[in-house]
């Protein structure tokens, strides 16, 4: 499984918003600026054609119009490609808003499909080299209701996403059912919204196989988690790939 990691930080920092690529085609959420990492990153954009949602926040899906329009834009004559969006019924709601908004006739005329998150464990089949799982985790309980962490698996790996979440039993459920954890570690010191440091470390301690690739890290945690230099905790930058 090839992982290529377009963001690892979070919204006031130097780095790109958290957005990662799997197996060149897959795309874990799409924050704003998200197109312009990936054109800079080389990435072949038509290539996408699934795009999975964490929530609604606007760091997780605001470039998903840009994507859209760059797609169709950009393809062959006479090609058609769509785009499955896998995510919530709320986050669904405000990206069909964004489309509308952006007034670009080519993101609105773009192919598109939603598959609502609570009911892709029942497909079989959204793609044909990985098999796509959802579990359900807890984030801002004041303004998001929905959040969710997915499983992404091939025969031999499987990687964990949790999007921003707090510390919580659906992250467990994840961490115990994967061999590498992308997970959100905005914060030294996790909080009611995200994980922190301390929150990685006892993962760690539960799951000693685990490996966990952090992201959504400010700068200054970012820093403090390379000087511990734990094993398995892999501290990576934007751009960086993995061949799993
Ligand atoms: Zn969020």
């Amino acid at each position: 499984m090839k992982i290529q990691l377009i963001g690892t930080g979070t919204i006031p920092d130097l780095t790109n918003s958290a957005s990662v690529l799997i197996n060149n085609h897959i795309l874990f959420d799409i924050p704003n600026g998200n197109l312009k990492a990936m054109i800079r990153q080389n990435i072949d954009i038509l290539k996408i054609d699934t795009l999975i949602i964490s929530h609604t926040h606007a760091d997780h899906c605001f470039d998903a119009p840009f994507l859209l329009w760059y797609k169709e834009n950009y393809k062959k004559e006479g090609e058609s490609l769509s785009t499955k969006i896998i995510t919530d019924k709320i986050t669904q709601n405000t990206v069909e808003n964004l489309i509308d908004l952006s007034h670009f006739n080519s993101a609105r005329k773009a192919k598109k499909q939603f598959i609502d998150a609570e009911k892709v464990n029942n497909i079989e089949r959204i793609c044909d080299d990985l098999q796509i799982l959802n579990e359900p985790i807890e984030h801002e309980h004041q303004t998001i209701k929905y959040a969710n962490g997915y499983i992404i698996k091939d025969k031999n790996i499987s990687i964990g996403l949790t999007g921003d979440s707090i510390f919580c039993q659906g992250v467990k459920n994840i961490a115990s059912k994967v061999n590498y954890l992308i997970s959100d570690m905005t914060l030294e010191i996790g909080d009611k919204s995200h994980m922190g440091i301390n929150n990685i470390l006892e993962l760690l301690k539960e799951y000693p196989k685990l490996k966990i690739i952090p992201i959504h890290m400010h700068d200054k945690t970012r820093e403090k988690a390379k000087k511990l230099d734990i094993d398995n905790l892999m501290i990576l930058q934007d751009g960086d790939i993995l061949e799993l």
